[in-house]
């Protein structure tokens, strides 16, 4: 039992300590030494490489996907609908299906690309006569009507990547076209990297094209085993809050595995990563 006279210091205490509870944090000297969010954020960002993608930290949404080589079936466009999460289109120009592909992509609120065919510098892979292929040799005036061409192919096309292109990406001269007609159009630029040799992004850099590139193939080997491979590289670029684009092939088991191993939480969409709209708008301000 409390004798009356021990009350009242202990409702002195109860108010210092109901005074302390209340005391906003800032306030709270000690408190300032714990790192604050913000800056933590800010002190990972300086690690990030300077790329035009910016850091989605606050988010477990780091890996945008490419699915390429879309057009020639529909039954493609429908499995990728049906995923828990957006894909971005890879569609090549004067395939099949590509227009209705493309507008399928569209109405779901997919973002679409101009899967640009370009020269290899692999004879398995070389076809010259592939519709709407850009090559070496090409005069400038061929080549801009042919880029342009494709691009008013496909509907709805916010960027474009390249398809093949090993021996097309290393050249300067042609890159230096791709970009210049980019810019005319506004388009971002994806690069595939299918050659260490690509100056690409060079270019696009020259030309204040907004850019990005692949940092994995989910199905350079089409083994499911494979593929968890390549996935689990991608998710360490995330868990690391690195933007990491992955290309990949509609394939059946590339798209068995989206639908039954993939979860949403870890997919952005591509056009979120860019920002292409206020990029474009700031380049214009200059
Ligand atoms: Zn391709």
């Amino acid at each position: 039992m409390l004798k009356m006279h021990a009350l009242p210091p202990l409702f002195v205490l109860a108010c210092i300590f109901f005074l302390w509870l209340t005391t906003p944090l800032q306030a709270q000297d000690w408190l300032k030494a714990a790192p604050q969010s913000h800056i933590v954020e800010q002190q990972i960002n300086n690690y990030l490489p300077s790329t035009p993608t910016r850091s989605l930290l606050s988010s477990q949404q780091n890996i945008a996907i490419i699915m390429d080589d879309l057009g020639y079936r529909l039954s493609d466009a429908k499995a990728l609908l049906a995923l828990a999460f957006p894909v971005t289109f890879a569609v090549i120009p004067h395939t099949p299906f590509a227009t209705e592909v493309a507008s399928q992509a569209h109405q779901a609120g997919r973002t679409v690309i101009l899967h640009q065919p370009m020269e290899t510098s692999n004879p398995k892979y070389h076809d010259i006569n592939q519709v709407g292929l850009l090559y070496q040799g090409m005069t400038r005036e061929h080549f801009v009507q042919v880029l342009e061409a494709n691009i008013a192919s496909v509907p709805y096309v916010s960027g474009l990547n390249n398809h093949m292109g090993s021996l097309l990406t290393s050249l300067d001269e042609p890159m230096q076209w791709v970009m210049e007609v980019s810019k005319k159009h506004q388009l971002y630029f994806v690069d595939s990297r299918t050659t260490h040799k690509t100056v690409a992004i060079a270019h696009a850099q020259r030309e204040g094209v907004v850019w990005a590139e692949r940092k994995v193939f989910l199905d350079a080997s089409r083994d499911i085993m494979s593929i968890k491979k390549a996935w689990q590289k991608a998710l360490r670029y995330a868990k690391k809050g690195q933007q990491c684009i992955v290309i990949a092939h509609p394939y059946p088991e590339t798209l068995a595995f989206l639908k039954s191993q993939v979860s949403h939480r870890d997919i952005a969409s591509l056009r979120n990563f860019l920002h292409v709209e206020s990029q474009y708008a700031d380049a214009k301000s200059y």
